[in-house]
């Protein structure tokens, strides 16, 4: 069942440049389309600029996109308007930010910080909420001796385990998680990311999870899809993806990724050059700038979804019978 639904999703936002302070409009997403299945962790994997957090807004309503539809149960949550809608939608979604030490209001008691979303979303009395609490704590690895203390009394992998409590107190459907080991230590990273996968096999969550690195993606998600300048250019099963790349952009990802053996990712590709500015994003393939397969035809026009499997499927021309066979009788 898809819990999450994106289609052809456009979203610009205007900022100011360096010092000169003139406008620029930034093309952040571009054309996307996905879905996230109940009970799955599918994450999103691409270079940093490349629109990964500018979705996150999207689907948590902090933007609004140009054009497209993002469908959530069944509704596009675009047409929210009423406001018990958006609170209960905002029951339903949840995130987890990348910095644990900017996320927890630091004058608020973790007691606070984690009745204040049952207080404002549910009619739950005192006792249920001191429950609730009580119960997302021990999810979480914590107990109630944390409750009158503040986020400056605790380590950045606590201060992250009480972020990921705060996302669970309203029994969410989905959390999105944008980077949210990045910014820790290298020996707690693998505690949260543990704490992510048991959350997701023990409760059924369902996580959106963003992440620029690919060993944790490989070992965390049930499928992954590959970001470029706003737009999926490649999504598939975890071992799809990894076992048997076809988008030159995630071949080239994968060859950043140390081997586990000899015998891995044989093909390696070589990125051109540095990600466009996504102010002036290039015409047909976006990826065309950097590709070394790059054809007259990437240049003009962009490529369609080719499927390899149900579940597997790219966007470049190399896989168009159509464009290969017009290019042979050339
Ligand atoms: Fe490279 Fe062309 Fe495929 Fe784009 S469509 S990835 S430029 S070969």
């Amino acid at each position: 069942m898809k819990l999450l639904e994106i289609n052809d999703l456009y979203a610009d936002y205007v900022s100011n440049k360096g010092i000169t302070g003139k406008k620029q409009t930034i093309h952040a997403i571009n054309g996307l389309s996905l879905y996230v299945k109940k009970g799955e962790i599918l994450s999103i994997a691409g270079e940093s600029g490349c629109g990964k957090s500018s979705l996150a807004k999207l689907i948590m309503k902090l933007i609004e996109p140009k054009s497209g539809e993002i469908k959530f149960e069944d509704n596009n949550i675009l047409n929210l308007k009423n406001k018990n809608d958006i609170k209960n939608f905002y029951k339903k979604i949840q995130m987890i930010f990348q910095n644990p030490y900017s996320s927890l209001n630091p004058k608020s008691t973790v007691g606070s910080i984690l009745r204040e979303p049952l207080e404002i979303n549910t009619n739950y009395n005192s006792k249920e909420i001191d429950k609730i609490i009580e119960e997302k704590l021990a999810q979480v690895g914590l107990d109630k001796s944390v409750l009158k203390l503040y986020p400056h009394e605790f380590s950045g992998g606590q201060r992250q385990r009480i972020a990921i409590a705060r996302a669970l107190v309203s029994e969410p459907e989905l959390i999105i998680a944008d980077e949210p080991v990045s910014a820790l230590d290298v020996s707690i990273q693998a505690q949260i990311i543990n704490l992510i996968k048991s959350l997701k096999d023990n409760n059924n969550l369902t996580f959106l999870f963003i992440s620029h690195d690919l060993s944790v993606i490989r070992y965390l998600s049930d499928r992954i899809a590959i970001m470029y300048l706003g737009e999926i250019v490649e999504t598939g099963q975890t071992e799809e993806i990894f076992e048997n790349p076809k988008h030159p952009y995630t071949k080239a990802l994968l060859a950043s990724v140390p081997k586990m053996s000899a015998s891995e990712s044989a093909e390696t590709v070589s990125l051109c050059g540095e990600l466009p500015s996504a102010e002036k994003l290039p015409k047909g393939c976006k990826f065309h700038t950097r590709c070394p397969y790059s054809m007259e035809i990437c240049k003009k026009s962009s490529p369609f979804v080719c499927d390899f499997s149900s579940t597997h499927s790219c966007k470049c021309f190399l896989y168009d019978e159509n464009c290969l066979n017009s290019l042979s009788q050339k």
